[in-house]
């Protein structure tokens, strides 16, 4: 056994799962919600238990890996320190382009980039401290959702801001899901029999968060979020691009502050925004029962990807495959239909009845004689965490 501890920390959640990478096969995996609240909530699941279900209070994150702890204890899979623990942290700025060791110093580094990520790299570090002083002895990593896109060029990165401001304030394009767009590009060469390396790409990360990535050769090279992730395609929540002028002018004619117009583009909008509800799915209910905004709502969702994937084939220059994945990506063959329906330009066809059928496989849904493959992919960001935070550790020896 090689056990791999994957851990997600979120401000008042911790999500993890154990993995055995002699097989790559998951031992156990769980979250924790509500930390810090008064109804905390622990369930614990493994492939041959009933969910071990625990509520009550739990006040921080040691509380929290303390009951992920005790739960392994009942259901078996851990009985020593993990190998690796992989963490998985939102932001490392320009700072981090790989997996990295974590030690006092990246640590301290990790801090830094806080005011980046307000939200999400203080819950991160948490899920670091717990975990080392839980596991004193076990290499602890970072894998950064913004890695893979640190090998974006300038043209790509760079914002027309005034030089000096940008970088000051560390103002480029970041770009997020890195782990994702990683795992389903390099899923999608060994589905199409080719190597990365010649492969021109545009992944797909559609779940309640969203982006697009153009992968040349396995790197990326230009993607859809931002200094944050709010930037790019319309979300569940979120409003994507958006003309700048907007929030000047939602302030100086809406009385908006700040606070207002942050909390407005990243949990009001969106799908949310236009048709009421966050859940693909519920919009499609409606639109099926003739609510005009949902209908109006899938056609903007789904334009904006479409839009985006032509951007980006011109970015690359060649494509090979636009590969789908996440909740929509994988699940939602009329999104898949209305995006690629429009790409007949770049030699796009997809399949119907491929398209229609239901899998959990990787699988090609373009037609035999597409000039462009269309591929579902179902991500696994755990495992790809597992992977780097393993063959780091390795690599260091
Ligand atoms: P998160 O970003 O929170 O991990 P997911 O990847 O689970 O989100 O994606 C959530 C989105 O996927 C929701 O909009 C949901 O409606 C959609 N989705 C999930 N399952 C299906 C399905 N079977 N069919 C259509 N859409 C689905």
């Amino acid at each position: 056994m090689i056990p791999v501890l994957v851990l997600n920390a979120g401000s008042s959640s911790l999500k993890y799962q154990l993995i055995d990478m002699d097989d790559r096969s998951v031992t156990a995996s769980g979250l924790v919600e509500r930390i810090g609240e008064d109804a905390g909530r622990l369930e614990h699941r493994t492939p041959d238990t009933e969910p071990l279900v625990e509520e009550g209070k739990i006040p921080d994150h040691g509380a929290a890996l303390d009951r992920v702890l005790a739960a392994f204890e009942r259901t078996g899979g851990l009985a020593e320190a993990p190998f690796v623990v992989g963490h998985r942290v939102v932001h490392g700025g320009d700072r981090f382009s790989g997996p990295t060791v974590v030690d006092d110093d990246v640590l301290a580094e990790i801090r830094d980039l806080v005011p980046l990520a307000p939200l999400h790299n203080p819950a991160n570090i948490a899920g670091i401290e717990v975990a080392r002083s839980r596991f004193p002895d076990t290499p602890q990593v970072a894998v950064f959702d913004t890695a893979f896109h640190a090998s974006m060029p300038p043209r790509a990165w760079r914002y027309a801001l005034p030089r000096a401001l940008a970088d000051r304030l560390q103002v480029r394009r970041y770009g997020f899901h890195g782990a994702s767009h990683a795992y389903v590009a390099r899923q999608a060469a060994e589905h199409l029999g080719r190597p990365l390396a010649e492969l021109d790409l545009v992944t797909l990360h559609l779940g309640n968060g969203a982006s697009a990535t153009a992968v040349a050769g396995g790197r990326s090279v230009d993607t859809s979020m931002g200094l944050t992730p709010l930037g790019g395609l319309v979300m569940g929540t979120r409003s994507g691009d958006l003309d700048p002028g907007i929030i000047a002018h939602l302030h100086r004619e809406g009385g908006l502050d700040l606070d207002e117009i942050d909390g407005v583009l990243n949990k009001e909008s969106g799908l949310k925004g236009l048709a009421g509800s966050n859940d693909l799915r519920e919009v499609h209910r409606r639109a099926d029962a003739g609510d005009a905004d949902a209908v109006e709502a899938l056609e903007v969702f789904c334009y904006r990807i479409r839009c985006t994937v032509g951007a980006y084939a011109a970015a690359l220059g060649r494509l090979d495959a636009v590969v789908f994945t996440a909740g929509i990506g994988e699940n939602d063959a009329d999104v898949r239909a209305r995006v690629c329906g429009g790409l007949a330009v770049l030699g796009v066809r997809l399949d119907e009845a491929r398209n229609a059928a239901r899998s959990r496989e990787v699988r090609t849904i373009s037609s035999d004689d597409s000039a462009v493959a269309v591929l579902v992919v179902p991500t696994d960001e755990e495992l790809e965490i597992a992977e780097q935070s393993l063959a780091v550790v390795r690599a260091n020896g």
